[in-house]
């Protein structure tokens, strides 16, 4: 495994090879990351993993500085996954003078997280068009967990570039709530609490399977959740498709995100 600081030096190693399959992260690696590299390493050549706390997608500053970062322990897990390429990029690598421009996104998209942390989306196109544009990768793996960021990467690139996206299915704990950094800064007897409330929106999910008309119920659920001691931000239903609001029994998905210890967890089932 051959750790690069900057995208330039990776770049020069990458020049030849074709067949990458490359995995973004924000580092603090757990399964679920380890899912999207097992599936690149399965269907690329060479996987290269890039490890950047990107400032310009946290919307508070606090939760910034408190996002748990193990790089020792993470060059350790992707050493055992067999990655073959670590990146580190510069702070200047990704928001170099030139390439400093805002990316907006439509404001199709000002909905779910769009809508509860302004900027967040636009921080991370900000991040994937400048891996996009500098390093050589033929397909990018993101996770279903970030539903609404994958769609948004999706459309961005679509238009752009000839890169492949491939969705990779969410790796939870226990077959309950979703796997996710933010895991790491609860103790082990929070974790029943994410699992509650995982069990709350699996029932809802499959009433609403049976009955869509049970989708008026939706109050009940968030003052169930509410009941748990967690601060709901959203819960939604939505298109799977195209995140409308508008959808049926066959196509929706329930999107929820909330803070439990002033830490902020999303999901979606
Ligand atoms: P992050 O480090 O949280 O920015 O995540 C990096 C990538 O891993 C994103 O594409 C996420 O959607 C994906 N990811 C994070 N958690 C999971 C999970 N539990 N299951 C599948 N993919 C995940």
């Amino acid at each position: 495994m051959i750790i690069f600081k900057s995208i330039n030096k990776l770049n020069k190693y990458l020049e030849n090879i074709d067949n990458i399959g490359f995995v973004p992260t924000m580092g603090s690696i757990h399964s679920g990351h380890g899912s999207l590299i097992k599936k690149s390493k399965k269907i690329c050549k060479k996987t290269l993993v890039s490890i950047f706390v990107n400032p310009k997608q946290f919307n508070n500053k606090k939760d910034f500085i408190n996002y748990p970062r193990n790089i020792k322990k993470d060059i350790r897990i992707l050493r055992k996954l067999k990655v073959d390429y670590v990146l580190f990029p510069k702070y200047s690598d990704v928001y170099g003078a030139k390439e400093n421009k805002l990316i907006k996104i439509p404001k199709i998209n000002k909905i779910l997280c769009a809508k509860y942390r302004p900027g967040h989306f636009e921080g991370v196109l900000r991040v994937i068009n400048q891996y996009l544009i500098k390093i050589n990768f033929q397909k990018i793996f993101l996770g279903e967990k970030d539903y609404q960021q994958l769609k948004i990467i999706s459309n961005f690139v679509r238009k752009r570039f000839s890169v492949k996206i491939v969705a990779c299915k969410t790796i939870r704990h226990e077959n309950t709530f979703a796997l996710s950094s933010r895991n790491q800064l609860l103790i082990k007897e929070d974790l029943y609490k994410l699992r509650e409330i995982f069990l709350i929106l699996k029932s809802f999910k499959l009433r609403l399977k049976k009955n869509f008309k049970y989708k008026y119920k939706i109050s009940d659920v968030k003052n169930l959740i509410r009941k748990m001691g967690v601060k709901l931000e959203y819960l939604e239903l939505r298109d799977k498709h195209t995140l409308s609001k508008y959808c049926n029994k066959s196509n929706f998905k329930i999107f929820i995100s909330y803070y439990y210890k002033k830490i902020r967890f999303i999901d979606n089932i």
